[in-house]
Order: structure tokens, then sequence, then C-alpha cells
């Protein structure tokens, strides 16, 4: 350990992983670093170019000149910068999850991106999500999470966030996109998403966001020996 704690928190899309690490860093006074946000500030970089995402070597060749920053508002609540541009909200537009993925699909493009995730966690106590935390990124943490739900879960509890901030989207539309990026990020060869042999898994199909966190907090406490801070 290097002075700080580390707990990662890997799964498909939608599992929940991003609320429940804002609410797990909250308690526990960590920092909550959402890696997936990064792959989306290169996914739209690369929409609003016009560049093709199944190309290695062009995706490759746009990260130089894109100044990718993370920040965090008074809230604790995480904020990305594109060459200076705050474009939190744009990456999380639907059509933003499909270029994220193709992208991160890249190797390149992710060795490329790691050391900014590292270097987080070599300066902060973080409950980080992804992936491939517990896999890659942090292969020494302390805890490793694999949360997880049925596809059909995942969708119905992504349409709600999408509802309530306006999105119109059909639930065959959440689904499908779940089913493509569920399959693209698990079957590809660089980093692909798996659960770590030291991981504790959770599957949140039957459990409500309480009850999830819940077991989330108890891992913490009985694994870390740290306590809630509020
Ligand atoms: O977590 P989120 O759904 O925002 O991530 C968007 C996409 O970025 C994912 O579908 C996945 O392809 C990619 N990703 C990744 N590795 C991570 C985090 C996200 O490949 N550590």
């Amino acid at each position: 350990m290097n002075g700080f704690y580390s707990i990662a928190i890997d799964g498909p899309s939608g599992a929940g992983k991003s609320s429940q690490a804002r609410a797990i860093a909250k308690k526990f006074g960590f920092i909550y670093v959402d890696t997936g946000a990064i792959y989306r500030t290169v996914g739209l970089a690369a929409y609003r170019r016009g560049i093709d995402r199944k190309d290695e070597n062009a995706i490759f060749a746009l990260l130089p000149e894109l100044d990718i920053r993370m920040a965090y508002d008074e809230n604790g609540v995480q904020c990305m910068y594109l060459n200076g541009e705050d474009v939190s909200k744009d990456i999380r537009m639907p059509e933003i999850s499909i270029c994220a993925s193709d992208v991160s699909a890249h190797g390149k493009v992710r060795a490329y991106l790691l050391d900014m995730q590292r270097k987080m966690a070599r300066e902060n106590n973080v409950v980080m999500d992804g992936r491939d935390i517990g896999t890659v990124v942090l292969p020494d943490a302390e805890l490793k999470i694999f949360l997880t739900a049925s596809a059909e879960a995942r969708a119905r509890r992504r349409l709600l966030e999408h509802q309530s901030k306006g999105i119109d989207i059909s639930f065959e539309e959440v689904l499908a996109d779940i089913q493509y990026r569920d399959q693209q990020d698990s079957s590809r060869d660089a980093a692909p998403l798996a659960q770590a042999e030291d991981a504790y898994l959770v599957d949140c199909s039957e459990t409500d966001f309480d009850e999830t966190f819940d077991v989330l907090c108890r891992l913490i406490t009985d694994k870390l020996a740290i306590d809630p801070e509020n």
C-alpha cells in the first residue's frame, strides 16, 4: 500500500457502479474517479471530428491533441474538460456511450490513458470505477468489487435515468446499447471487462440502491477496517 486506500469497482454498463461509488466516496471521504468519463471524452472528441472510431491509429493520433482534465466541483462531482471546455454534460449523451466503447477497445488508447488513472490513486484515497480497474489499472487495490446485474435490470434503471434527464429513448434502444457494449467490452483483446480473481461479486439484479449500498459498505468496513466519515 502507498499510504492511500484504493477501492476498485468494475462491472458492466448500467450496474449502478457510478452512483454506488459516488455514495461510497461521500460516506468514507474518498475521491470518486469515474474512468468511463475519460473514455467518453475521447469518444466525444472523435465523434465531433468525424474520425472513424474503429481506426486505432487514427484515434491514437488524435490523443496528443486532446488536453483531458478531471476536476471536482464544490459538491465533489467529477467534471471533465476537453481542451478547456467543460464537456461533463455532452459526454453523457446516449450516442457518446457507443463512441466511448469503440475508442476504448484500442490497446494503444488504453495504454495512453493508464497513467492518468494511476496518478489519481497514487495521490488520494480513491474509489475508482470502470471495466479493468481491479485487473489492470489498480491490480493492488485494497478492495475489489465486481458489481453486476441482468441486462434487463440494468436497462430498466438506465431508462429511468435518461427519462429523469429528459432524454427521449425507448427501453429497446437502451437494452440494445447495453448489449452492444457488454459484448464489445467483454470480448475485446485489450483489458476486457472481467472480474479480478480476488474481487467480490455483488449481483444487484434483485436489490435496490440502498440494499446494494449496505452490502458494499459492509465489505468496506470489514475488509479495510475503516469507518465512515459521515
Ligand atoms: O462507465 P461508462 O459506461 O461511462 O463507460 C463508457 C465506456 O467506456 C464503456 O462502455 C467501456 O467501453 C469504456 N470503459 C472502459 N474501461 C473503463 C471504463 C470505461 O473500457 N475503465
